[in-house]
């Protein structure tokens, strides 16, 4: 399992001044009075591991996610998110030969998203790849919306056993069989 050691974010959502949340062994939890960004912090993280459905995102476009200003601050045209994975022990794809990682996506108003992986611009895919084969990503069952848990148990076993393949590393070889076939 890769393990996540920062994540930073600048204009998203409600986090529209630069702010680095370091997320350290042990860390269980983050709290806060309701609507100061708790949930916009788990959203950033699965934004930048490559969501594409701005309704996972509670918006109904993707540039919502871009802080849209305040009666005291006006709106911005960009959001940033980085998050650093600690590959110190190389769980990553051998590829990656470096001790951080840092994944980057930034989305400009009317534009769309971009990303980089240690600073390289990069396909969404290969984000969404190198996610799925640590076993994690923006649709993971890592990361647990409401009512997950109930659409769990009344799932189909085929639903049930995407689970399983999830949870033993191998849906990234089927996103990569997919893309072979289609060529
Ligand atoms: P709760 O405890 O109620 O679950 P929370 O800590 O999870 O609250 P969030 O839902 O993360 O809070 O944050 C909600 C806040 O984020 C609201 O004040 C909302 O206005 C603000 N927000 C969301 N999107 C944007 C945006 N694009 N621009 C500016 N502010 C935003
Ligand atoms: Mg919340």
């Amino acid at each position: 399992m890769i393990q996540f050691t920062k994540l930073r974010l600048s204009g998203f959502k409600s986090f529209v001044d630069p702010a680095e949340l370091l997320i350290e062994p042990g860390m269980t939890g983050v709290v806060g009075p309701n609507g100061c960004g708790k949930s916009n912090l788990i959203e950033a993280l699965r934004w930048v591991m490559g969501e594409t459905s701005a309704r996972q995102m509670r918006g109904g476009e993707m540039d919502d996610v871009i802080f849209g200003g305040t009666s005291s601050r006006p709106a911005r045209n960009i959001a940033e998110v980085g998050l650093v994975l600690d590959n110190s022990s190389r769980t990553a794809p051998p590829s990656f030969d470096q001790d951080d990682i840092e994944v980057m996506r930034r989305i400009e108003r009317g534009n769309g998203s971009l990303y980089r992986i240690n600073g390289q611009e990069t396909r969404a895919r290969d984000v969404q790849l190198l996610f799925a084969d640590a076993a994690t990503g923006a649709r993971s069952s890592g990361l647990v919306s409401q009512g997950r848990v109930g659409a769990l148990i009344n799932a189909k076993p085929a639903d049930r056993r995407l689970l399983l393949e999830e949870a033993a590393g191998i849906s990234g070889l089927y996103s990569r069989r997919h893309e072979a076939e289609l060529r």
